[in-house]
């Protein structure tokens, strides 16, 4: 039986509008006006707020520093890392996507000054988790588990402007609990792992609430606001669990099974493990099936093979072997080990 250690949670959380330009408030009342300040973004997010958030910093008479991420992967947290080595910043601050996030949180977690995330997508369930993902040299991504962000900050004027494609995939994610949360309570069934009820309460209601939203407007407050909830509950889900495991399940191994069999893939995370959880949810008789498949339909979600790139024949190569990816996470797909036939067929009655 497995046994993880809890991290402890993001101190606080600022959701909102305008919250970049309130950024010194909101950093002096959570006590975090350090001397020395590294702020970490792209090429993108450096134009669309984080010049702006230098200058006010700046205004302060702190002392901060700006270094660009150009991708998740192990050369850049070592970069970051060296930098927090050599000039010691006492807050670090992520500025951007899920990628600008992960390296962030995990440099900043193997060096020792606090991590703030202030996002500018919502594609995934990265930016309140203890989890980084980064991509090794082969361009296979790989889950950390790192120290959680001291605090969230989201602004949603930002995140408004952050491409719908992005938003959909947070979707994705978020809906992916329901499967994930079906495959932890089964473990469980099955003695194979300890529960924690109140982390998958957590994970599960984020889904659920999304699944009640009457509104289909990706971009209103109500459905962003939903989102970000639910996003963030699933990071708190990890921290108390320990590990991803309330978050992710059989349709996070298929769409990690994806990631390692197709390195060119082109689907966003969210997307990938959004679309697998139809079918897990499918193999599991999981009763939000019908209302996911439902909400997808009214939102737009792309909920097809062909959208991944992928063919029915390579996608059945990705299930029969997702059973080899964390092989101690048991899920319905060691459960119920589906043949080529039950894939196809099941692929085919939910039109993927
Ligand atoms: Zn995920």
């Amino acid at each position: 039986m497995q046994k993880n250690k809890p991290v402890a949670l993001p101190q606080f959380i600022e959701l909102g509008e305008k919250k970049i330009a309130g950024l010194s408030k909101i950093l002096n009342k959570h006590r975090l006006v350090s001397k020395s300040v590294m702020l970490l973004c792209d090429e993108n997010t450096a134009c669309i707020g984080g010049q702006e958030i230098l200058i006010m910093l700046r205004k302060e008479n702190l002392k901060v520093s700006e270094h660009r991420v150009d991708n998740s992967d192990d050369q850049n947290v070592e970069r970051v890392e060296e930098k927090i080595k050599a000039e010691r910043p006492n807050l670090v601050i992520g500025f951007g996507g899920g990628k600008v996030l992960d390296v962030a949180k995990l440099a900043a977690g193997l060096t020792g000054p606090k991590c703030v995330s202030i996002p500018t997508t919502l594609s995934n369930d990265g930016l309140a988790s203890p989890v980084s993902v980064i991509t090794n040299s082969k361009n296979i991504p790989v889950s950390h588990i790192t120290k959680a962000p001291y605090g969230v900050i989201i602004d949603l004027d930002i995140i408004k402007k952050a491409p719908r494609r992005h938003l959909m995939a947070g979707v994705g994610d978020l809906i992916s609990n329901l499967s994930a949360v079906f495959d932890t309570r089964l473990a469980l069934q099955k003695q194979r792992e300890e529960i924690n009820d109140n982390a998958l309460q957590l994970a599960e209601s984020g889904g659920q609430r999304l699944l009640q939203l009457e509104t289909s407007e990706i971009e209103s407050n109500k459905f962003l606001q939903t989102l970000a909830h639910g996003l963030v509950k699933s990071g708190f889900a990890m921290c108390i669990w320990g590990t991803s495991r309330p978050a992710s399940g059989s349709e996070h191994k298929i769409s990690h099974s994806i990631d390692h069999y197709y390195s060119r893939r082109t689907g966003l995370h969210g997307e990938q493990v959004g679309i697998a959880a139809i079918f897990t949810m499918a193999l599991q008789n999981n009763t939000y099936l019908k209302a996911a498949r439902a909400f997808y339909a009214k939102i737009g979600f792309p909920c097809t093979l062909e959208y991944l790139g992928l063919t029915l024949t390579d996608f059945t190569k990705v299930v029969t072997n997702a059973t080899k990816i964390r092989p101690e996470r048991y899920t319905i797909l060691e459960d119920k080990r589906p043949t080529k036939n039950e894939i196809e067929r099941l692929v085919d009655f939910l039109g993927l």
